[in-house]
């Protein structure tokens, strides 16, 4: 595997001939704490009521990047290419095969948002890396890998594209205006009301203003925090409502469909050192941290276009209704 990055819209991908032989089918979950198939432990947070443990970090068994090494960047004319180094870990959200993050109990969701904090901070410690990137696809249409209730998370000598869209729109609108956008969205949101799905605490979820998805949903933080991890680690109990209010969410969402797509948006690892990224100062102010939660309606098939200009045949204002009325 490599990197490579496209010229024009200047994102990379990751790419390589895959020949690794599919895993046979095995009975048993190589992640239950029963199992006794060999996991590469990095990281585990103690069990709630005498359980195992509550969340754990494993090494993914078949990682697309890999932590030693130099990422050696290097150009092939007017291409850019660079080792694929980097982390690749499975957090188990669970030590319970059926503790998914809708069905678990608070403290038990609290405890996995806990090491993905954890885990972030550990590994922004690595200055080789730009970003650290969390994520979760559920259900067989959103390319679900395992049974057991798992997340992935990632670390890269790049910035994902889409979180770098949003840096950049970040920066501009503080250049403009002096405030977060962020925070700016969900006043707006919290003043008009049309959009918001459920406030809890410190915590909002609401059905973005051009969703990309039908039923597409934003979980933020109502002060304004750039960094998930400070949040996730330092404000002890701060998390509760959080833990809440994502299980709740996603309840709702799972009225309408089994699949989705989550991912965490948290600032960039500012230990990089890098002249051509250009960290700016503002980015605690400017940035603000984020879950999306994009569902995946099976019946709708996407034809090329979609991919290029997203089309959701649903407003958010009809999409919050219906999660709204959804039974949790
Ligand atoms: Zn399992
Ligand atoms: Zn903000
Ligand atoms: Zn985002």
């Amino acid at each position: 595997m490599e990197l490579r990055k496209d010229p024009i819209t200047r994102s990379w991908v990751i790419t390589g001939d895959d020949v690794s032989e599919s895993t046979p089918a095995t009975e048993a979950c190589r992640f239950c704490p029963a199992s006794s198939l060999p996991l590469q432990v990095i990281a585990t947070l103690p069990g709630l009521d005498g359980g195992p443990w509550s969340a754990r970090a494993v090494v993914h068994p078949q990682p697309l990047y890999h932590i030693e090494g130099d990422p050696s960047r290097r150009g092939d004319g007017l291409y850019d290419r660079m080792g694929s180094v980097g982390a690749h870990e499975v957090l188990l959200e669970n030590p319970r095969h059926d503790g998914h993050l809708w069905n678990a109990s608070d403290g038990e969701v609290e405890q996995f948002l806990r090491l993905v904090a954890l885990r972030i901070q550990d590994l922004k410690r690595d200055p080789r890396f730009k970003y650290v990137s969390i994520f979760k696809n559920h259900g067989q249409s959103a390319g679900e890998e395992f049974d057991h209730p798992t997340s992935e998370l990632t670390a890269t000598t790049f910035v994902p594209r889409r979180v770098l869209y949003e840096l950049r729109a970040g920066r501009d609108y503080f250049g403009n205006k002096e405030r977060c956008v962020f925070c700016d969205i969900l006043a707006q949101e919290e003043r008009q009301g049309l959009r918001i799905l459920e406030i809890r605490g410190d915590y909002a979820a609401f059905c973005p203003y051009a969703p990309r998805v039908p039923y597409e949903t934003w979980i933020l933080p109502r002060s304004h925090e750039a960094s998930f991890e400070r949040t996730g680690a330092s404000r002890v109990g701060n998390l509760s409502d959080l833990a809440a209010l994502l299980r709740r969410t996603l309840q709702r969402i799972r009225t309408i469909t089994g699949s989705f797509h989550l991912v965490l948006h948290t600032s960039p690892n500012s230990q990089h050192q890098s002249g051509s990224l250009g960290y700016w100062k503002t980015l605690d102010d400017d940035y603000h941290w984020h879950i999306e939660i994009l569902p995946v309606l099976e019946a709708k098939a996407k034809s090329y276009t979609f991919k290029e200009v997203y089309y959701s045949p649903l407003t958010s204002e009809t999409a919050v209704k219906r999660l709204r009325e959804a039974k949790v």
